[in-house]
This record gives C-alpha cells, sequence and structure tokens, in this order.
C-alpha cells in the first residue's frame, strides 16, 4: 500500500466519527501524491504525513455560562493548535452549534495549508464552540465570551496563538473575549485579530476575505482573458464573507442575484441591494425574509437553492457541504464557467472533480479565502509596529497577496503536468513550505 493510502486509513481509524477531518484530509494528500511519491522513503523515514496529520495539541474544555433568567448552560470549547512549523498558530474561532471536534479539525488541518500560501509566518489552528450566538441577547453573548476566554487564555498569546473571527464569531464578540483576556493577563497585546479599529483592528480586515475571494478569482479570469464585468453571479450566504464578495464583484462590474442563510435563499435578478443586505445582515441581524419584504422585486425562498439559479460565476461563501454533486451538474447545465470557493471546504469532493472534469475553473477555498487570514496577519504586523496602515496600503497588500497565490497554485499544478488544476497547485504548493519547514527543524 502506498504510503498516503496508508496515512489515510491510519487517520480514519484513529479519529472515529470524524467524516469532515477525513474529507479534508483525503483531499489533500490525493493531490499530494506525485509530490510524496518522489521522496516516499525519505518521509516515511521521519513520518511526516502523520506528524502533519495530529495536530501539536488539542485543548477542549466546559464552557459554563449563566443566561438573562438565571438558568445555567455548558457548553463545549476547543482550541486545536495543528502545526507551528512556519510561526505561532493562526486560525479563527467559530460559534456554531454544528462545531465538534471532528469539524475544529477539518477547518485546523486546512488551515496550515492555507496559512502557508500566504508566504506569511503563520501556523495552524482552530477554534470555536458549540454556542451559538443567535437569538442570544448581548448581554448572554457577553457571558458566554468571558466564560470562554477564561479557559483559552491560558494556551494563547501574541507570539504563540492568534485566534480571530469564523462563524458566528464577529467584531461584537471578539471584543468580548479581547476584554476578557486583557482583564485576565493584564496585557494590551495583539493576541486576537479582527479587533475593532479603535483598538488595534486593521483597516481592510472585515472585507478582506469577500474581497481576496473576488481578487483572486479576478486573477485567474484576467489569466484567461476574461473578468468580473457583464457577469452574472450568484453568491450562497449572507455573512461576513458573502457580503463583501457581493460588494467586490459589484465594483468589478458584476451582478450578483442571490445569496442565503439557514433558512431560506433570496433571488432578486435586479442584482442584490447591498444596502438593504448590509442592514437587514449587520445592523438587525434579521432573517432575509426581511430584506425581501424592503425589496418589491426579489423572491425568497425557503430551504436551500442558490444552486439552481443561471449564472457565469458561482461564489459559495456559507459553510462546509453546501454544494453537492447535483448542484454542480446543475450549475453547469445552466452555464456556470467558474466556481470560486469562499467558504472552507464547501464543495463536496465528487462535486469538485466533476466540476473540474468539465472544465469549470475552480480555486479552492484554502487559495481563494485565505485573504481574511492574511489580513489578520497584516493587524498582527500592525500591533507589533505600534502603528495602523491606510485602507489603501492594507487593500494594496490584499490583492497582490491574492495575485501571489493564484500565480503559486498555477504554477505548482504546471510543474506537476496538472494545469488549471488549482487544487491540486494549492496543497502543493502550501505543502512544500510546511514539510521543508518540519524537515529543517527535526522530529518535534
Ligand atoms: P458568518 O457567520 O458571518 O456567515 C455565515 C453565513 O452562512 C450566514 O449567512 C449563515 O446563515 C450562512 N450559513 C451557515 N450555515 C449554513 C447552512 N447550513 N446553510 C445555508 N447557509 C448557512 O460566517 P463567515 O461569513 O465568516 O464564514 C463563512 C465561511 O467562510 C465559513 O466556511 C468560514 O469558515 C469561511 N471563512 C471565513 C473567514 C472570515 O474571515 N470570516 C476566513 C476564511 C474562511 P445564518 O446566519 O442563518 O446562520
Amino acid at each position: 500500500m502506498s504510503y498516503v493510502d496508508e496515512v489515510i486509513e491510519r487517520v480514519i481509524t484513529q479519529n472515529p466519527a470524524q467524516p469532515e477531518f477525513h474529507q479534508a484530509v483525503r483531499e489533500v494528500l490525493d493531490t499530494l501524491r506525485p509530490v510524496i511519491d518522489e521522496k516516499e522513503q525519505r518521509y516515511r523515514d521521519v513520518a511526516l504525513l502523520e506528524r502533519m496529520t495530529t495536530p501539536e495539541r488539542q485543548i477542549l474544555f466546559r464552557v459554563p455560562w449563566v443566561d438573562d433568567n438565571g438558568k445555567v448552560h455548558v457548553n463545549n470549547g476547543f482550541r486545536v493548535q495543528f502545526n507551528s512549523a512556519i510561526g505561532p498558530y493562526k486560525g479563527g474561532l467559530r460559534f456554531h452549534p454544528s462545531v465538534n471536534l471532528g469539524i475544529i479539525k477539518f477547518l485546523g488541518f486546512e488551515q496550515i495549508f492555507k496559512n502557508s500560501l500566504t508566504s506569511l509566518p503563520i501556523g495552524g489552528a482552530k477554534g470555536g464552540s458549540d454556542f451559538d450566538p443567535k437569538g442570544k441577547s448581548d448581554r448572554e453573548v457577553m457571558m458566554f465570551c468571558q466564560s470562554f476566554m477564561t479557559e483559552l487564555y491560558k494556551h494563547i498569546g501574541a507570539d504563540s496563538d492568534v485566534p480571530a473571527g469564523d462563524i458566528g464569531v464577529g467584531g461584537r464578540e471578539i471584543g468580548y473575549l479581547y476584554g476578557q483576556y486583557k482583564r485576565l493577563t493584564g496585557l494590551y497585546e495583539g493576541v486576537l485579530t479582527g479587533k475593532s479599529l479603535n483598538f488595534g483592528g486593521s483597516l481592510v480586515r472585515t472585507e478582506a476575505t469577500g474581497y481576496g475571494l473576488v481578487y483572486l478569482v479576478e486573477e485567474m479570469l484576467n489569466d484567461n482573458n476574461d473578468s468580473f464585468k457583464d457577469k452574472t453571479v450568484v453568491v450562497s450566504g449572507s455573512g461576513n464573507v458573502a457580503i463583501y464578495a457581493i460588494e467586490k464583484a459589484q465594483q468589478l462590474g458584476a451582478k450578483v442575484v442571490t445569496c442565503c442563510d439557514s433558512t431560506g435563499w433570496i433571488y432578486d435578478p435586479d442584482g442584490i441591494d447591498l444596502e438593504l443586505l448590509k442592514d437587514v445582515k449587520e445592523v438587525r441581524r434579521a432573517r432575509l425574509t426581511e430584506y425581501a419584504a424592503k425589496r418589491p422585486g426579489a423572491q425568497y425562498h425557503e430551504g436551500v437553492g442558490v444552486w439552481t439559479v443561471p449564472c457565469d460565476i458561482a461564489l459559495p461563501c456559507a459553510t462546509q457541504n453546501e454544494l453537492h454533486l447535483a448542484d454542480a451538474k446543475m450549475l453547469i447545465a445552466n452555464g456556470c464557467k467558474v466556481v470560486g470557493e469562499g467558504a472552507n471546504m464547501p464543495t463536496t469532493l465528487d462535486a469538485t472533480t466533476y466540476l473540474q472534469k468539465s472544465g469549470v475553473m475552480f480555486t479552492p477555498g484554502k487559495a481563494s479565502n485565505a485573504g481574511g487570514v492574511a489580513t489578520s496577519a497584516l493587524e498582527m504586523s500592525q500591533n507589533s509596529e505600534r502603528t495602523s496602515w491606510t485602507f489603501e496600503q492594507v487593500d494594496a497588500k490584499l490583492q497582490q497577496i491574492m495575485k501571489n497565490i493564484y500565480h503559486n497554485c498555477a504554477d505548482a499544478a504546471n510543474e506537476y503536468n496538472m494545469p488549471g488544476n488549482l487544487v491540486a497547485g494549492a496543497n502543493i504548493a502550501g505543502f512544500r513550505k510546511v514539510a521543508d519547514a518540519m524537515n529543517a527543524q527535526g522530529i518535534v
């Protein structure tokens, strides 16, 4: 049996009931086969893949908190510090009822390669809780965040592990988490990113993942003599990534006609009214029914369905495994030529393969959503320097980083005779740097 197959089997046996983690490992290792084959014995001798697929540290903790009626709740807290070969651990915190150890491990594993692709010195980690901020009062969210940080602060630091936001963790949650960290440690340091601008946040961090996705897809389109201009785009999600992907796609001349949340979706043939969407989602934290109520031409549908709408470009920006094989077939039948992942692993493995075999230009999340963590790393730099850069400075750096990521992935794919296969290219380019660093640092 090949080394890659042995390690995939080992991961499945040693991590039972963690299908998303198995899926992420399989996707990465399958595409690394040509690279591993070149040095199989060397990698076997140092158990490189076993070490790379095993987190350096997994922290699991209890998060008790009291709601507005005096009732005590207990949630699970997680921080998985996966790999620190190229820098301090870096990766978001997710607060969502679907969070479990397997989900955090899949996200932490992906984060290693994504962070490597940014070319910045950051290792891979992820954390979170099965707490659901939806429907909670501000006070309840604060109580939860304070309890979560009361355990987490023991394991993080500006030079060791710097968490950020993810699903369910935005500016409000980062503020409460930061306040508690400062209170417990007495340190005013860049221990979290995604902070508010008036206490160490970076301009462009809010927009970075969505903008970065569109910058990378635009670079890929330019490389193929095309662009976003006059294209019809479908987007899923209506959170941080989706909103700023819509904004940048519109700025580049595209018409975005859909968005969704976990209960329903919008089809707006005149193009999404972004100001209204921001008001519904960022200000009022309401459901998309409120968007439809204020926008006469828009249709609201319960359930899922954005992939049934004809488009040139699809940008999945909601969550993992939201674009299945049947969706991929529907997209292609309706003329879709490009799929750019904004979320982490939104496309199932069989759907990804089908899209690639059908000639669709496909960018994997670990490349196309890396703008968020890259800008987080720029926030860390500004915090260390005790300075802040202008919007234009950060945006220019973000654009350059996304262009470089695209070309590094495309070049790695070409080198291994897989032109256009950015899934393989991203994994190979991300892997090589981490593998070299791990080898140089010995068996640790
Ligand atoms: P948010 O919490 O801001 O938004 C998530 C959006 O997706 C919400 O509109 C949510 O709807 C919707 N959603 C969640 N689950 C489902 C579902 N099962 N079906 C349909 N819609 C769903 O999260 P982000 O925008 O920050 O993150 C989105 C994705 O991007 C995640 O995969 C995340 O890991 C990834 N990502 C985020 C980065 C960032 O900087 N924020 C960086 C890199 C990756 P509802 O409100 O109803 O739950």
